[in-house]
């Protein structure tokens, strides 16, 4: 592995970081103003009770200074495999896999003595050359504060939110303003704050303690506006399970429910959470002659899809406005649609999309959209990322099937 890329390599290791964000619907970084505030466990079990729903997760562990998944994960003698050209990541369960720093260390316990450009670029080779597949939620680990692997994630991750931790402390809450404002500098969105270590469940009688002045997470997140998405209490189980490498499922204890809790929190922050059956998604497929258009910037018309609790609910056929750049991507987040299903598309329709919050599904065959949502229902649609290429929305003199 090596910094010492040219421009064009980093180009090109761009463009394939890119391709593999198109396919994760949700990026989450979580960080922290402090170390030891429990930011890798809330990461962790982010992650677990993400994947215990039924969403396809992967977790990517940046903390280089202390990667501590693996061991919260009981992932002992964790090492990454190569297959090709691209690094395996570790299968936990068939629905979370992991890539952690760790699994580069020659021994568990060798520190890890990097400077910054050496940092930056494992990050990007952890984005661009892991076979992760397609993803619902990528959840990342970055050390606490503001530094290189924070600023490499937010630069390098379209589309990534911030989830910050903290505990009830004032010196705590003094770091996490600052890491609001760094998330607000860098124009990365903060889907909300957890306080955590806030109360005591005590191992005897298992009631909640207020041993500490509360509610300052709260009241932090709230003058920030900043959503509020719970607090977990210090909970010796939660050391005992992460020492014994199980996440918070396997507690008995409430702070179960309060994790529990905090998930569906997070999930109520988030637009287009599909996948679960109590969910909408609006479908756009560009149509020419009753089929998918391959050529998306010139087609006649769209069908847009409405599904609901995984059927079809409702299907309209629209005349987009006439064709100038951006138009198109623009007038299809107009119309609410949170998912796109197209043969080819330029890269910058794609970026429009994407920045609002749009699924894009490129490589779809000319098909009609009933079969295509079918298919996409059922995961079968992939992502054929590079196809995406071959149609620019701004590219003049393409007709399609149906011109
Ligand atoms: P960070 O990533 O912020 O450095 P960790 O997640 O590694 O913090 O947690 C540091 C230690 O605190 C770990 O031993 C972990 O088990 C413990 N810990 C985290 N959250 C809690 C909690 N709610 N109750 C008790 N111990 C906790």
């Amino acid at each position: 592995m090596s910094c010492n890329t040219t421009n064009h390599e980093f180009d090109a290791q761009t463009k394939k970081i890119n391709q593999f964000l198109q396919k994760v619907d949700h990026k989450i970084v979580v960080m922290s103003g402090k170390g030891g505030v429990g930011k890798s466990t809330v990461a962790t079990n982010l992650a677990v009770f993400l994947s215990n729903q039924g969403y396809q997760v992967g977790l990517l562990d940046v903390d280089v200074h202390g990667p501590s998944i693996a061991g919260l994960l009981g992932l002992t003698g964790f090492k990454l495999n190569f297959s090709g050209n691209l690094i395996q990541p570790y299968h936990y369960t068939d629905k979370l896999k992991v890539v952690s720093i760790q699994g580069l260390l020659e021994q568990p316990d060798d520190p890890l003595i990097w400077r910054g450009p050496v940092k930056i670029g494992i990050i990007r080779q952890f984005l661009a050359d892991v076979n992760w597949g397609p993803l619902d939620f990528l959840i990342i680990d970055s050390p606490p504060g503001t530094g290189d692997e924070p600023l490499t994630v937010a630069q390098t991750v379209t589309g990534c939110q911030a989830v910050i931790v903290t505990t009830p402390q004032e010196i705590a809450l003094a770091d996490v303003r600052k890491s609001i404002q760094f998330c607000r500098k860098v124009n990365m969105p903060v889907l909300g704050l957890i306080e955590n270590m806030s109360g005591f469940v005590c191992p005897t009688c298992g009631s909640l303690h207020a041993i500490f002045k509360s509610g300052g997470g709260e009241k932090t997140a709230s003058a920030s506006s900043i959503p509020f998405l719970g607090r977990l209490p210090i909970d010796p189980g939660v050391v005992t399970a992460g020492d014994a490498g199980q996440a918070i499922d396997s507690l008995t204890t409430h702070t179960k429910e309060e994790m529990q809790h905090v998930v569906d929190q997070m999930l109520q922050q988030l637009p287009n959470k599909q996948k679960g059956a109590d969910v909408t998604m609006k479908i756009a497929i560009p149509l020419a002659g009753g089929k998918l258009c391959t050529h998306f910037g010139h087609c006649e018309q769209f069908a847009i899809v409405t599904v609901e609790n995984g059927k079809i609910a409702k299907q309209e056929t629209l005349t987009p406005p006439p064709h100038a750049p951006g138009v198109i991507p623009n007038w299809v987040a107009d119309q609410g649609c949170t998912d796109i299903l197209v043969g080819g598309m330029g890269e910058a329709a794609q970026a429009i999309l994407q920045e609002r919050g749009i699924k894009v599904t490129c490589g779809a065959p000319s098909d009609t959209p009933e079969n295509l949502v079918a298919l996409y229902l059922r995961g079968e649609l992939i992502d054929s990322g590079n196809a995406c290429g071959h149609d620019h929305d701004d590219h003049h003199g393409h007709g399609c099937g149906g011109h």
